[in-house]
């Protein structure tokens, strides 16, 4: 391969304007290198970027500290038959995972090798990762940690609409709308530069409602707070359509001209209790008729989602209910109005567009369509026959390890699988079985624990890369300074890979901007077109909505002002019957459960628990429970409190808060070993999207220190 060539040619002085390499909102972010070295940074928030204004949260801004880190890996290391990893030289690394690659498939068939990607790869890591394992390893075992995070707004918003773009409107939009619903989002712990947004729409006069188990950060800003059950989103949302329906305040005008599905979906509704749903989600109905009413009477009103309502079993279903409400009020495609999805990592958008996603080819064309089947196999130059079918999800891939499974071999990319899977105990005994597991990243994780093999890669700051944010802008983020001695890109490696794999044609690129030269023709004409996006274009104009068909064309801001994209240009309603959660509180396990995150901290902590700053801020995790729970257990703030589940235990200082339901415990996600809240989760699959129910499961708490013997709550 020809390794990519040096980047620094953007950097035309000592700052450079890039973006964090953290979460979807993707702040643009001026990096300065100070005295000209490369370890002394000075990174401040881009008042110029339209998207944060100046604006950036504390993992920004600490995040030049994982650059020049001393745990940074800078040498591939390989397991030795002691057991301990050592290093080793690229071409020793590269030649024994080859070896290892090509005698499994000869074993176990093309199926048997695995790949991981990350909603943190850039466009064009996802893009070559995904043709790495279609063209080359021929599996069709690929997919990514987005499918734990928005895959259940994508496959609602795909019924729906026919299309998945997080926010079908700039985020500039927010600020515009009368009434403002955030549902499952504690965006300002978990995105707080957006909350300027929000600001601004409160200045205007407009209103906030917020639907969450507990009263967040988020919810204390908000006019109307509905803190219902943990799990009855579903429930709730459906009712909120049938009060609609009920008062009249339904949009039959737009329902007629622009929506399918209508009859069966109001019939559907006809059995919706509404005092049946207040008692099931604590929500009154006092709550529930003033929630419609903002939403319905204002004349620009927007209903928002995130993983707190879309991390269930049942999250598409929920999303659809959010499609079907926001419909039927005749908000969709109307200005500052509609439906949208808080995407959650910094590329979770642009991740599952190009073809790191089981289901999914390059574009948001789908593997298992035979017309999108044959435009990708005659655009890589292959036999249609020879690329592989539809792959398994996330969880289930990684529950597929082992013989009885078939997956045999991992490559991983920018994912700590063990802390953020649900039931991780078993995934990371899982990995054990695994004859060889790669991981490539910048640090060592909990996932790498089990690795053959760790390959160090350059980090953002160090290499150029296109991510789409959660408006559907693809963005630039430029490189600042050159890699450190030892390292490689994702890119390199994956070119590498190829190569020694005996794949060597379209696995030759000279850097970031080529793949993306390919990536953009390998879009023309699909739902994800991006074929009139340039770096120079968006340099120039801050980043580009797609679709974006011709480099005349200014992008898409804005989607279905005139009509879905299906071919008859209407929305699709769906009917979407509440059901319970898959494991409900019961004698044994009475308490529900529920994960979330620290500002401080962002997905598995890979990242962040390694920037002191952070760490030193929160340094554990900490069980959020009600005071009256807490006296019923005889813990103190303060004190241990051991939860269990099915899956296993884990033991954190208990927080008291009356932000929390009594019937609740809440606790952040971000760490692994003993302290993984994810031991507790439960691995249900959305029957559509495949997303687990990281959202909730059943449990029992005790104190772990209280005198005579422990007390449960049961
Ligand atoms: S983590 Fe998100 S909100 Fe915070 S600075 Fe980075 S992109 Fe902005």
């Amino acid at each position: 391969m020809s390794p990519p060539a040096p980047q620094l040619a953007a950097v035309t002085s000592q700052t450079v304007k890039t973006h964090c390499p953290y979460c979807a909102f993707q702040c643009g972010m001026e990096v300065t290198r100070l005295h000209g070295t490369t370890t002394e940074l000075r990174i401040a928030a881009d008042p110029d970027f339209p998207v944060n204004r100046g604006q950036m949260c504390i993992k920004g801004f600490t995040s030049g500290a994982l650059l020049d880190h001393p745990r940074r890996i800078r040498q591939p290391l390989l397991r030795q038959p002691s057991g301990q990893l050592a290093p080793v030289s690229w071409s020793s690394a590269l030649d024994f995972i080859a070896e290892r690659v090509l005698a499994l498939q000869r074993a176990h068939g093309h199926g048997a090798i695995g790949v991981f990607g990350s909603g943190a790869l850039t466009n064009e890591k996802a893009y070559l990762l995904g043709k790495l394992a279609r063209v080359t390893l021929r599996t069709p075992n690929i997919d990514y940690n987005g499918r734990y995070c928005m895959s259940s707004a994508a496959a609602g918003q795909n019924r729906a609409f026919g299309i998945d773009r997080g926010l079908p409107f700039p985020v500039s939009d927010i600020a515009e709308t009368d009434t403002l619903l955030l549902w499952g989002s504690n965006c300002a712990e978990t995105m707080p530069p957006i909350m300027q947004w929000v600001y601004a729409q409160k200045e205007r006069g407009g209103r906030l409602i917020v639907v969450d188990p507990r009263l967040t950060d988020t919810a204390r800003s908000a006019a109307l707070h509905l803190q219902l059950t943990p799990g009855t989103d579903l429930l709730l949302a459906n009712s909120l359509l049938a009060l609609a329906i009920e008062q009249g305040l339904v949009d039959e005008p737009y329902i007629a001209a622009r929506t399918e599905g209508w009859d069966e979906l109001r019939r559907s509704l006809l059995t919706c209790d509404a005092a049946y749903v207040e008692r099931v989600s604590g929500v009154s109905l006092d709550q529930q008729r003033r929630a419609v009413d903002m939403l319905a009477r204002a004349e620009r009103s927007m209903l928002l989602s995130g993983r707190g309502s879309e991390q269930q079993s049942k999250g598409t279903d929920t999303v659809l209910a959010f499609t079907n409400l926001m419909l039927a009020l005749g908000k969709v495609g109307k200005p500052a109005s509609g439906y949208g999805c808080l995407t959650g990592q910094g590329n979770g958008q642009g991740g599952r567009e190009h073809g790191q996603k089981a289901d999914q080819l390059p574009g948001y064309r789908y593997i298992e369509n035979s017309e999108h089947r044959a435009a990708m196999a005659a655009f890589w130059g292959i036999a249609e026959t020879s690329l592989p079918g539809k792959g398994k999800s996330a969880y289930e891939l990684l529950d597929a390890i082992g013989p009885s499974g078939g997956i045999r071999a991992l490559l991983v990319f920018g994912s700590n699988v063990v802390v953020a899977s649900p039931n991780s105990k078993h995934i990371e005994s899982k990995l054990r079985e695994l004859e060889l597991l790669v991981v490539c990243d910048a640090f060592e994780n909990e996932t790498s624990e089990a690795a053959h093999v760790i390959l160090p890669i350059a980090q953002f700051g160090e290499e150029q890369g296109t991510l789409t944010n959660l408006e559907g802008r693809v963005i630039l983020r430029e490189r600042v300074q050159q890699a450190p001695a030892g390292v490689k890109t994702d890119l390199e490696i994956i070119c590498e890979l190829s190569q020694r794999l005996g794949v060597t044609r379209g696995f030759e690129f000279d850097g970031p901007e080529q793949v993306f030269e390919e990536l953009r023709r390998a879009t023309a004409g699909a739902t994800a077109d991006y074929s009139g996006i340039s770096y120079a274009r968006i340099r120039q104009e801050k980043g580009i909505f797609w679709p974006c068909p011709a480099p005349d064309h200014p992008g898409t801001p804005r989607l279905f002002a005139d009509r879905f994209h299906f071919p008859n240009g209407r929305a699709r309603f769906s009917a979407v019957p509440h059901r319970p959660a898959a494991e409900p509180p019961d004698a044994d396990y009475p308490l529900l459960f529920t994960t979330g995150r620290y500002k401080e901290h962002y997905n598995s902590g890979a990242q962040t628990r390694r920037v002191a700053e952070l760490n030193e801020a929160k340094p554990e995790p900490r069980v959020q429970i009600h005071p009256r729970l807490a006296q019923e257990l005889g813990v103190l703030d303060g004190q241990a409190l051991t939860i269990e589940s099915r899956r296993g235990s884990v033991s954190m200082s208990a927080l008291l808060s009356r932000d929390i339901r009594p019937d609740t415990l809440f606790a952040p996600f971000h760490w692994g070993g003993k302290l993984a809240a994810n031991i507790l989760t439960v691995p249900a699959l959305d029957p559509s999207s495949r997303m687990p129910e990281f959202k909730l499961c059943a449990v029992r708490a005790r104190s772990a220190t209280a005198q005579g013997g422990p007390k449960r709550a049961k």
